[in-house]
């Protein structure tokens, strides 16, 4: 496999194949473990990458799913347009709650705003989005040129806040932060634990936690809920999908925070362990197994019988309703390969979930994960931060002299530490299986020749590789939009997932995709007058 990849890399000037070797793992046991992969750093320019920008990091995926408030882009217009409406992230009303997901809001910035500052208008837009809309919050995120100018947004959301009388927060994530949206993720963690978590009081249950890093793309947050609640838990504030800022402002009154994504929510996770106490535990409801897995680990650490009894009840009455339908979609899969490219938790997850189906992944890889994301929390002491990164703030926080409050006894902890991922991410590399590839910001180039090497029947990762796949005669599922299906997550998601790679990969086109002429004998004949 070495030698295959070293002459798809031969291509590359000596300088780009230096690099790109350490981004690319072959996963082998008897090597010294944990393997290592360059991660998180700048992408090569004109290398046609998948990654995205720090504004979408921030805007697009850790503000954006929050309903009540007006997410406002400072800027030309094409940044707000283009993540207008284009993630999933569902929201539901309660009540008379505001629900502004359908919107997109843009200060527009024109030739003069470039010239002479956009701060006016941005303080205009504010005042008008005030008197439209009345919402409790308005965040700013700031665009590429906005941080070029100069404009102080940051002075303009201080002065709106006092004039309005409601939450004005400012988020510098111009694009060119950082090297990929993880910059933008981490500029909204430390915004939200600045401004927002902790600003609010109310009582809380026994079972209450907050479930971080869920998007609820086509609905998957709403499944997760479903079987918590079944459970018995109370979900004290979602972050961000289908959340709001008010529930936000209590978060700190859960007693455990339930992390999915922990790329882009494990700073507000630490924050908010140093902060308050809580601890958070890292689960993945992508997958049956792993789906289960989370509950049950969930319960030892409220360790209570009830609990237990309701998890082992909900599990068992998930399962009868679920398994006939897997086990049909199953014999479709089984057997089968996947590749999977996806930004920086979900070609984890999603290995767990092929896995139920009988698919073995062959590849994966992340946009924009970082090393710890590859190979466990264990190696975060030995990450050097570069120049690139370096202008994204790391925010120090001090324990709340109010709400700092000690959850499990050292002995306790000590023993849950051994037995579930409390406070730890293990990393993907490590469930992996031996021979298969891991590269990280995989590029256009190696998508194509990498297809062709390794041939996997699925290829899943997002919507500017979809056709790329396709046209290959590859069926390709996106993991970023679900192509528009989903919920993916829990029980019943895992059923509508099996479902639709099914379809795919049942779908007559593909045996139609090499015409006749080019595998069947072709009757000749001669004109005869
Ligand atoms: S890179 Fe800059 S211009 Fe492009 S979307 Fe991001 S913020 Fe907007």
């Amino acid at each position: 496999m070495k030698q295959k990849l070293d002459k798809i890399l031969e291509k590359y000037p000596a300088a780009v194949f230096k690099n790109r070797k350490q981004h690319i793992v072959v996963k082998d046991d008897s090597a010294e473990q944990p393997q290592t992969i360059a991660a998180n750093v700048r992408t090569i320019p004109g290398i046609i990458t998948n990654r995205g920008c720090c504004y979408a990091g921030c805007k697009g995926v850790v503000l954006g799913p929050l309903r009540d408030a007006v997410v406002l882009t400072h800027g030309p217009i094409g940044c707000g347009y283009y993540t207008w409406g284009t993630r999933r992230n569902k929201g539901r009303t309660k009540g008379d709650e505001l629900n502004l997901l359908a919107y997109c809001f843009s200060t527009d910035l024109q030739e003069s705003d470039i010239v002479f500052g956009g701060e006016k208008k941005l303080y205009q837009a504010i005042r008008e989005a005030v008197d439209i809309f009345k919402p409790k919050t308005i965040f700013i995120c700031a665009t590429c040129p906005v941080g070029l100018i100069g404009d102080d947004i940051h002075a303009v959301a201080l002065r709106a806040q006092k004039e309005f009388g409601i939450k004005v927060v400012a988020f510098s994530c111009e694009g060119y932060k950082g090297v990929s949206q993880s910059g933008g993720h981490h500029i909204a963690n430390n915004g939200l634990i600045k401004h927002i978590i902790g600003t609010g009081e109310k009582a809380v249950g026994k079972y209450s936690i907050n479930l971080l890093g869920e998007y609820n793309i086509g609905g998957d947050g709403w499944e997760i809920e479903r079987i918590l609640k079944k459970i018995g838990y109370e979900i004290v504030a979602l972050i961000p999908g289908n959340g709001t800022v008010e529930d936000l402002k209590y978060a700190h009154k859960a007693t455990l925070n339930v992390i999915q994504c922990h790329r882009s929510i494990n700073y507000i996770g630490d924050m908010m362990r140093t902060k308050y106490g809580q601890d958070w535990l890292k689960v993945n409801f992508i997958g049956i197994s792993s789906t289960i897995k989370s509950l049950r680990d969930l319960a030892r650490y409220f360790d209570d019988p009830d609990l237990y009894a309701r998890t082992e009840a909900v599990i068992a009455e998930e399962l009868e309703e679920i398994t006939p339908q897997i086990e049909e979609y199953r014999k479709i899969c089984k057997g089968k390969t996947a590749a999977l490219f996806v930004g920086g938790s979900r070609a984890h997850h999603y290995q767990h979930l092929f896995k139920d189906l009988g698919v073995e992944t062959v590849l994966a890889g992340y946009e924009f994960a970082h090393r710890d994301d590859y190979e466990g929390r264990e190696v975060l002491p030995t990450i050097k931060e570069d120049g690139d990164s370096k202008n994204i703030e790391n925010l120090e926080v001090e324990p709340d002299p109010k709400h700092y409050r000690i959850f499990l006894s050292k002995e306790k902890y000590e023993q849950l530490k051994n037995e579930i991922q409390l406070n730890d991410y293990t990393g993907m590399i490590r469930e992996m299986k031996n021979g298969s590839l891991v590269i990280d910001d995989l590029n256009h180039y190696e998508t194509e020749e990498i297809l062709k090497l390794l041939k996997p029947d699925i290829f899943c990762s997002g919507i500017k590789d979809k056709y790329v796949a396709h046209k290959a005669g590859i069926f390709s599922k996106q993991l970023h939009s679900y192509d528009y299906s989903g919920p993916y997550a829990g029980f019943r998601g895992a059923v509508i997932f099996a479902r639709d790679i099914a379809m795919g990969l049942k779908t007559p086109s593909w045996k139609l995709v090499t015409p006749p002429w080019k595998t069947q004998p072709i009757i000749e004949g001669s004109y005869v007058c």
